[in-house]
């Protein structure tokens, strides 16, 4: 849902573009992720019902997910995806849908469902550009993507969005997010790529994601956050 797929496009057309042959994997069982490993992986997002079906399919995984993080795989976690790295989502309806437990902390639901444009300010990746729809609102110490400029982002109170630890990005942003945020998607498949074959990647001509990435900086920065009930 929500586009996260895009994703995938974008990051098989970053190394295509460099002459890298990316071989891209949907993992619909444990087993097939188990028997290839990987060098970078994706989970999008989700409404809650498809979480928590996922989150029960991904369960026997946990144990090597959890070591690919801490081996310095490349991992882009989105929304539901995020949620579910941490140790439960409570759902509006009370109910808490377990995790998979790899980093300590929690996502709760609350009234308002976080609907909006997401613009972050962050010190390594620029200025972040997407959208998020998430009704969860997560609750960490670890270092994070950068400052909310406009829309929500983790939570309504930090005024910080996503997760950063080793390799592993987690974050609100849909859109898909890497298309638009060039320097995001470089640095996954950079550290995938220098973790494989020990080399540098070569920088891309990023001129028309950069003015895309600006245009939409530039048509929301000034925008108020809005907030929507779960009705609207
Ligand atoms: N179902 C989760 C929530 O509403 C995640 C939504 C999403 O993946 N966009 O918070």
């Amino acid at each position: 849902m929500y586009g996260d797929r895009g994703n995938i496009i974008c990051l098989k057309k970053r190394c295509e573009w460099r002459g890298i042959s990316l071989l891209i994997e949907e993992i619909k069982k444990p087993e097939d992720a188990r028997k290839t490993g990987c060098d970078l992986f994706m989970i999008g997002g989700g409404s809650d019902r498809e979480q928590s079906i996922a989150t029960t399919r991904l369960d026997p995984l946990v144990k090597e997910i959890k070591s690919w993080i801490e081996d310095g795989v490349s991992a882009l976690t989105i929304c539901g995806g995020y949620q579910f790295l941490g140790d439960y989502y409570e759902m509006k309806n009370g109910e808490k849908l377990k995790g998979m437990g790899i980093l300590p902390f929690y996502t709760k639901a609350g009234v308002n469902r976080l609907m909006t444009n997401l613009l972050v300010e962050s010190e390594q990746f620029g200025n972040v550009v997407g959208f998020e729809n998430h009704g969860g609102k997560t609750y960490h110490n670890y270092a994070t993507l950068g400052k909310v400029i406009n829309g929500y982002g983790n939570n309504e109170e930090s005024g910080e969005e996503g997760l950063h630890y080793h390799h592993l990005i987690g974050t609100y942003l849909h859109g898909p997010i890497l298309p638009k945020n060039p320097r995001i998607a470089d640095y996954l498949i950079e550290k995938a790529y220098e973790r494989k074959t020990g080399r540098m990647l070569e920088p891309l001509n990023d001129e028309i994601e950069n003015k895309t990435n600006q245009t939409v900086w530039e048509r929301f920065r000034h925008s108020k956050r809005t907030k929507y009930t779960n009705e609207a």
